[in-house]
């Protein structure tokens, strides 16, 4: 999962840990989906899982990753205070 940027739209390949972004994310598997793949329910004790998501360099200067619960870790623009700005047109 950790192969290429975590933003759908980009296909940048992940190469080293220091460029780029890198997200930890713990998600805890327990929910009733699991159920559905045949796993062992004994086995199900709210395992908590670390997964790791890395966004690149061009993908982390105007986007962030959130993590949302049910659908996982999205890529979302970390510009929007920035355009909620009232823009002023007094640029001189
Ligand atoms: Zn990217």
């Amino acid at each position: 999962m950790l192969s290429k940027c975590a933003n759908p739209a980009c296909s940048a390949k992940f190469h080293y840990f220091h460029v780029g972004k890198l997200f930890r994310c713990e998600t805890q598997s327990g929910e009733p989906h699991a159920l559905e793949f045949g796993t062992d329910p004994t086995v199900k004790k709210s395992v908590r899982r670390v997964e790791f998501f890395w966004l690149c360099p061009e993908c982390s200067g105007n986007m962030t990753l959130t993590f949302q619960q049910g659908t996982g870790v999205i890529a979302a623009p970390a510009v929007m205070r920035a355009i909620e700005k009232p823009r002023s047109a007094s640029v001189s």
